[in-house]
């Protein structure tokens, strides 16, 4: 037992030492014993347990390549990466360790989950920038690895079983106001809450198979994810999308077109959404519509870059599709209801939006607040005027208001209560309030607002998608109208 107790030392994880002595689990036994034994015999934390699988896995291969070793090796072995991915590696499990399974964190209150969260993203932009790299991978990772993929409370699915934490809007609210917090605007939030929501109709609706088959790899960051959903022609009334999944044995032939399509330039697989019935044949507009997750098969699919004004670390593109073969496993639930299907997600996307245009807001409104503390003109701080103290105060109570009200949605939606009111709602408040205040922190430094120095102008650009993505304002105000003041419906 004292080997193992040694393994577990080198390894970072010796206080499980004792769950091994009490389970008889010495080295004869440990390969055969995989994630869900780990955690009967008392490893909680889904990061050591990764850590141990790991480990696992490489003593593993040592045995299969040396049948005869005997004793365990020296050092926990490393499987051959690239300084790359272990670096991703390390960031990702630094992130699950620190927040998310660790016996610190079942004792963390918010104000410290909120600074184990800002550290964990400067850790990771220090990382990013080493490696010039790309925000989404390293980001979307650690944080796949610590929510998974949040309460899918529509079924009886558990995100835990593939890998999540199962940990509700709430928090995962808390973590993206914190990442957007921190000068990464939608760059940072995008590059991360991607890959949170935007699978839900696989956990949502998926059969087992196909959860096992997708779901590991996608928290593991081994999958990427682009989501085509907007077309070009169709706009926001998605009924009106062209795309066609035109049956063939064994599955269905695609041609068609997407706009906008996040991450399309990096990502192995694609959400696709798609006609099996033309609108024209169909009863209702929102029926004929088939959801697939698929390879995103680079010899079907052409994939352009569209340039835009901000979040640029995260790509956005025009792709055409021209003969792409789906296999029929690859279509999540049945032919023709993939409409209902997105639905699942909307409500969730749209407070983490609102969460984080609040947090890019109070991170301008701070800037301002120092710019107009540090700024003398007239002999004095400008904001000691009340032309510069008031706009901000205002902005200050606008963005503790969407803070409120997103956090009600997030509450409700935990609850599994009706939210979507709220959650339109606090979309709306947050992007108009992240807004104004980046506007009033550009016109609070006069004309360095303008410049790039101050960064104001860069949350600016960075916090406008938020009014008009994933819906519009004007497509919220007449939820509004329609569901909440029962108005009829006027589109
Ligand atoms: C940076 C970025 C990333 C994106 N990422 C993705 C992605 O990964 N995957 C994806 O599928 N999509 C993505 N989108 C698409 C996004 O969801 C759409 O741009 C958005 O839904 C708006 O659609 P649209 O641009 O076609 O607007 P349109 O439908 O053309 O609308 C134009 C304007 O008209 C208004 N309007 C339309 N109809 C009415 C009406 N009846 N009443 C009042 N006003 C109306 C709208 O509110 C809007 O102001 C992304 C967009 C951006 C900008």
């Amino acid at each position: 037992m004292q080997q193992i107790a040694d393994w577990l030392k080198r390894l970072g994880v010796e206080q499980y030492a004792h769950c091994f002595d009490e389970n008889d689990v010495d080295f004869s036994i440990l390969c055969d014993l995989n994630d869900q034994d780990l955690e009967k015999i008392g490893v909680v934390s889904l990061g050591h347990r990764r850590k141990l699988m790991r480990a696992i896995t490489d003593l593993r291969n040592i045995e299969k390549n040396a049948p005869a070793a005997a004793s365990p090796p020296a050092a926990a072995p490393a499987v051959p990466r690239s300084p790359d991915f272990a670096e991703r590696r390390q960031v990702t499990v630094m992130f699950s360790d620190l927040v998310g399974s660790t016996a610190l964190s079942v004792c963390m209150d918010p104000e410290d989950l909120r600074e184990v969260i800002s550290a964990y993203q400067n850790r990771v932009s220090e990382t990013v920038r080493r490696f010039n790299g790309f925000v989404a991978k390293y980001m979307g990772d650690g944080v796949l690895v610590y929510f998974g993929y949040p309460h899918a409370h529509e079924d009886d699915a558990e995100p835990e079983e593939y890998g999540g934490s199962g940990l509700g809007v709430a928090e995962a609210s808390i973590m993206m106001h914190e990442v957007a917090s921190h000068g990464g605007g939608m760059s940072a939030t995008s590059a991360v809450h991607i890959n949170l929501f935007g699978p839900h109709p696989i956990v949502v609706k998926g059969t087992a198979e196909q959860k096992a088959r997708w779901v590991p790899r996608l928290v593991a960051g081994e999958d990427q994810c682009c989501f085509g959903f907007t077309e070009p022609d169709a706009g926001l009334n998605t009924t009106r999308i062209k795309t066609f999944a035109q049956k063939v044995p064994g599955g269905y032939l695609v041609h068609g077109q997407k706009v906008w399509t996040s991450t399309a330039q990096v990502a192995n697989k694609i959400m696709l959404l798609t006609r099996t019935t033309r609108y024209e044949d169909c009863a209702r507009p929102t029926d004929g519509i088939t959801i697939f997750y698929t390879d995103l098969d680079r010899s079907k699919i052409d994939v352009h870059r569209i340039p835009k004004m901000g979040r640029k670390a995260v790509d956005s593109n025009a792709i055409f599709i021209d003969g792409l073969f789906i296999p029929e496993s690859d279509r999540i639930g049945e032919e023709g209801k993939g409409f209902s299907y997105i639905l699942h997600s909307l409500n969730p996307e749209r407070i983490l939006i609102a969460v984080e245009a609040i947090g890019i807001g109070q991170d301008a409104l701070r800037r301002a607040a120092k710019y107009a503390r540090e700024r003398v003109v007239f002999d004095r701080p400008i904001g000691q005027n009340q032309g510069i103290q008031h706009p901000l105060a205002e902005n200050w109570m606008y963005l503790e208001s969407a803070w409120q009200m997103a956090m009600r949605a997030a509450w409700l939606y935990d609850h599994d209560k009706p939210c979507g009111a709220e959650a339109n709602a606090a979309k709306f408040l947050g992007a108009r309030a992240g807004h104004d205040a980046a506007w009033q922190a550009i016109a609070t430094h006069g004309g360095f607002g303008y410049a790039k120095e101050y960064h104001v102008e860069r949350l600016f650009r960075e916090v406008s998608i938020t009014r008009l993505a994933p819906i519009t304002e004007q497509l919220i105000l007449s939820f509004i109208a329609e569901k909440v003041l029962d108005l009829p419906k006027s589109y």
